[in-house]
Parts: C-alpha cells; structure tokens; sequence
C-alpha cells in the first residue's frame, strides 16, 4: 500500500495528522495500524465529546468519524465541530465510517457536515484514495465555500437546520415564482437521475459527470444543499471512474431527492397541482 502522498520528506512535524473518533477498541486498533502505514500521525478519541475538545485544542488535516458512539455520536459531534470550526475560519474534511446497510446514513452524514464516507469493514485501497483527496488543500476549500455559502444566518433558526430546503430563503428570492422554479427543479432531477444511471451502467464517465455536473447547479438553486454535495460527490467518483462510488452516490442522491419532494408535498406554500410524479425507474 502507498503511503500518502506529502509534499516533502517526513519529518515528524511535516506528517500529516488525523483525529480518529472510534468507540470501539478492535476498531480502533486496526485503524491506527492502516495510518500508521500511510505515514500519518494519528491521535483517538473515544467519542464525539472527546473529538470535539480535541478540535478546540488542536487542527487536524482530516477528521475520520465513527457514526455511532456513546456520549456523543458521529452526526452530533460533526455538527459541534462545524460550528466551532465557523467561528474560528477553519475547515477539517471529516470522513464518516459507516456501518453497512445502514440505510440513508451515507446521506445523513453529509447533512450534518461531514465531506465524505467510508464502509465498515474499513478497505485499505478505498481509505487510502479518500485519505490522498481529502489531504488536497484544494478540495478541503471547495467544501469550506459550500458550508460557508449555505450556512443559515443565525437570525433563521425557525426553520429546522435538517430541512432539506430553506423556504423562508426561496420564497424570498424567486417570491411568485418559487411554484414553477421548484415544479422544474423536480421534473428536471427526475431525468437527471434517468441520465445518470444510465451513464453508470453503460460506465461513460463523460456523461456521467456532465449530468452530475449539471444536477449540482440546479440544485445549489434551490438550496437542495445534501443534493448539491452528492452531485458534487458524483462528479468526482466520475473523474476518478469509481462506478462502485458513483451508484452509492447516486443512492445517497435519490434519498436526498425523495426528501425534498416529500418535505416540499408537506409545505404549506406548495400547491399539491403543481407537482408532477417524476418519472421513476
Ligand atoms: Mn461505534
């Protein structure tokens, strides 16, 4: 296995650091031993509280969060951190590790904040390409703009910050509009995700990308932000041709998609004439 690629030579002040959060002590142990043999310092903390001191008190290059723990789980600890870190300017990529068959976590995660995920049993190869991307300042930056650009101004706290839009947002900037934006919004994603699967089965990264490409503007406007981040997500594991990636994306994606319809058909504001059933599979 390749160690991870740093600039220069490693001294022990130039590795790279990563906060391992992880209950479980089995875990834990295999973990360290996989960033150790890529060359990283590592540091643990045994649950999110524990992370969460840790951030205050120290940066990290990259954070790998264990969903589930005691005193302070995965979604939680990644939402504290978020918000520590928007005071202080800072960014650290956090990686979920995600038990298997967990359902709508993968798409839970990037709800609260965090940048990218990883299956339990944890795979070398597949840690070791998320560990390379995540490491590039580049990509780290892209994500802090989206976080900072979606962050809701504090006065806006009525809204629940899991609403997967922000109407009170919308409504102000389309005003009548909004109904025809969001009818166009559905119908629109419903073929983008007709296209992208399509694409994945016949594995043509181009279009693949494209459609991803084009899903995560027209979702940025509408506020679809967990959308958004998945379509971006789906444009990168269509760079990198990883088509195992892009259909976990892309389910990811789907759910996203079905929370929003489903919280839009609740809305109030929302003529129930207005929506046309998409298409489905
Ligand atoms: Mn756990």
């Amino acid at each position: 296995m390749n160690e991870i690629k740093t600039n220069e030579t490693k001294s022990n002040e130039e590795k790279k650091r990563v906060l391992l959060v992880e209950d479980n002590i089995v875990n834990q142990k295999v973990a360290v031993l996989l960033l150790q043999q890529f060359g990283l310092d590592v540091v643990v903390a045994e649950n999110g509280l524990l992370a969460l001191q840790s951030v205050q008190q120290e940066s990290y290059d990259v954070i790998l969060m264990d969903c589930q723990m005691p005193e302070m789980d995965g979604f939680e600890a990644t939402k504290a951190i978020r918000r520590y870190e928007a005071l202080q300017n800072r960014y650290t990529p956090i990686i979920a590790v995600t038990a298997l068959a967990m359902v709508g976590d993968q798409e839970r995660c990037i709800a609260v904040g965090m940048d990218d995920y990883i299956s339990k049993p944890i795979d070398r190869y597949v840690l070791n390409i998320k560990l390379n991307h995540w490491l590039q300042k580049e990509f780290v930056l892209r994500n802090q703009e989206l976080a900072r650009k979606y962050a809701q101004p504090s006065g806006l706290q009525s809204e629940s910050e899991y609403d997967p839009v922000n109407l009170t947002e919308l409504r102000d900037y389309y005003g009548e509009d909004l109904n025809d934006v969001l009818k166009t919004f559905i119908e629109s994603t419903s073929n983008y995700i007709v296209s992208i699967k399509q694409s994945i089965s016949e594995h043509d990264h181009e279009s693949l990308a494209r459609y991803a490409h084009e899903l995560k503007g027209s979702s940025a406007s509408v506020g679809a932000k967990q959308m958004a981040k998945l379509a971006l997500y789906l444009e990168r594991a269509a760079g990198l041709r990883d088509w195992k990636e892009a259909k976990d994306t892309t389910e990811a994606l789907v759910n996203s998609f079905d929370s929003v319809r489903a919280f839009l058909e609740k809305s109030p504001t929302w003529s129930s004439e207005a929506v046309v059933l998409p298409i489905r599979d």
